[in-house]
């Protein structure tokens, strides 16, 4: 059994101090080497743990031959964020964790190779996509995130006239504000987004659906709507010093760093607490994310403080790994009490407690109960929260008959319809805070819905 191609890294000591990418991509040779390893089986299990279904076995057929060209443009039949996707799905759950060679040892490295063809097409120049026979219908998606986006290239390879309406100054929804430089630089993220326009999709920003225009005003304007509008609502603790200074939450931090662009400092100076001691709170993808750019903008220490231990973290394997060895600490089977004020509203630690893990929840994990006595005090001057997002109801204003469950989560059928016929909706909107590939899958769905309902109407 072969093993697996390593992706070259940045040290860890170097890359702790700037917000280049970590992870450098493969070599032509090593691409070509480790396609060689997939055994292009007949019934692909690799494809059905990929939401957007790309043709795994085809696209590496094509690189055994040093066809990248080919491969990129099979990948991209499905996919219209390849290096996106390369970069930042967790394969490990999806399609590797299908591969046939997954069962006797290390899969295919599919998204290394996914990565590998789209940086290749980048560095070769991109060829521009043949737009489609315009069908005069138009289709308005709100919020220009991976399930907008892809609902948008999929409706303007449909031939509808497809415009995007997006809140924020930027388009990538969080794959530029949330995601930081060092995982998925953000001149990837706008190539991407310059081809899908080049699709023919017009991108409108600074333009809030329920403020600037309301959703029943859209669906007068347009044959059809797609909500991708994301979970974005950072939620809290609802502990005693959350609204001191030096406490954020894991969006406004990451939006400064990202958005805002403070790791471009001094170029850009941005209003950021650098902390010295920095407390991220929470176990998942971007609870890892603040607490590295926090350590990258100088912090001398930072530490994850998570309620359960390490098996639990539901952070990728990878980013936790990435994260220890850059130095960050993991107060594991802790969690936060309250936070402590300093002179001036400012903080100066926060208070914890010790857990121990009891039994299982109704999620199959084992539930943290406190010590009791276990009461200690971590010095601190900057608290970040990840401990969860929620949906903005911003969208629901003026969007009459809309159906949202109790946590403020679209309903929609398995055709991506909500409760008004010409509305779809899709990705963290529907499903709650989950991955980039499950956004694109629902975008792909309510546009193939939507494609399907105007040609038939
Ligand atoms: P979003 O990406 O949130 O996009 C929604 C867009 O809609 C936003 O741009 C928002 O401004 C806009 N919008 C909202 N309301 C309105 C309105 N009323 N009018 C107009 N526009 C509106 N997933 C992974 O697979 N791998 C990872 O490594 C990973 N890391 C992550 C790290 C961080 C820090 C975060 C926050 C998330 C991470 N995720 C990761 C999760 C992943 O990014 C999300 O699941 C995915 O972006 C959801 O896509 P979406 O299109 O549904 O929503
Ligand atoms: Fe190749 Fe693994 Fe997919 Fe089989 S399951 S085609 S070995 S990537």
């Amino acid at each position: 059994m072969t093993v697996r191609e390593p992706m070259p890294l940045q040290d860890p000591s170097e890359r702790a101090q700037n917000f280049n990418e970590v992870a450098l991509g493969y070599s032509e040779e090593q691409a070509v080497a480790e396609a060689m390893r997939c055994l292009e089986c007949k019934n692909p299990k690799c494809v059905d743990g990929c939401p957007v279904n790309v043709d795994i076995p085809g696209f590496i057929a094509q690189m055994k031959e040093n066809n990248f060209d080919d491969a990129i443009a099979t990948i991209k039949l499905t996919n219209s964020l390849a290096a996106v996707c390369g970069r930042v799905c967790p394969q490990e759950t999806q399609c590797e964790q299908m591969c046939v060679l997954a069962k006797k040892g290390e899969p295919v490295a599919i998204g290394r190779l996914e990565r590998f063809c789209a940086d290749n097409e980048r560095k070769n120049g991109v060829t521009p996509p043949v737009r489609a026979e315009q069908t005069g219908r138009s289709v308005a998606v709100v919020g220009a995130g991976p399930a907008g986006l892809t609902a948008a290239a999929d409706l303007a390879r449909g031939g509808h006239a497809v415009t995007v309406f997006e809140a924020l100054h930027d388009t990538g929804g969080v794959l530029t504000y949330g995601i930081p430089e060092f995982r998925l630089p953000k001149s990837i993220v706008k190539e991407e987004v310059d081809y899908i326009k080049q699709l023919g999709v017009d991108v409108k920003v600074n333009y809030i659906i329920g403020k600037i225009k309301t959703l029943d005003q859209l669906r007068a304007d347009f044959d059809a709507v797609f909500l991708g509008t994301g979970a974005g609502l950072p939620k809290f603790m609802g502990i005693e010093g959350e609204n001191l200074n030096g406490v954020y939450s894991a969006n406004e931090f990451l939006a400064r760093v990202n958005l805002m662009k403070a790791y471009d400092f001094p170029v850009y100076d941005t209003p950021i607490k650098r902390g010295k001691r920095v407390m991220v709170v929470g176990g998942g993808n971007v609870a890892m994310d603040a607490a590295r750019s926090a350590l990258r903008l100088g912090a001398d220490e930072v530490s994850i403080i998570y309620r359960r231990s390490e098996a639990e973290l539901p952070a990728r394997r990878e980013e936790v790994e990435n994260a220890k060895e850059e130095g960050i600490i993991f107060r594991l089977l802790t969690n936060p009490v309250s936070i402590l004020e300093g002179d001036n509203m400012t903080v100066r630690g926060i208070e914890c407690v010790k857990m121990e893990l009891g039994e299982a929840d109704g999620s199959g994990r084992r539930s943290p109960v406190p010590v009791e006595g276990s009461e200690h005090i971590i010095d601190a001057d900057v608290i970040i929260i990840a401990i969860g997002t929620s949906p903005n109801p911003m969208i629901l204003s003026g969007s009459e008959g809309l159906e949202v469950d109790s946590r403020g989560l679209m309903v929609v059928d398995d055709s991506g319809t909500t409760s008004i016929g010409n509305v779809c909706a899709g990705g963290d909107a529907v499903t709650g805070a989950a991955t980039v590939i499950s956004a694109m899958g629902a975008g792909k769905v309510a546009a193939s819905t939507i494609n399907d309902h105007l040609e038939n109407n």
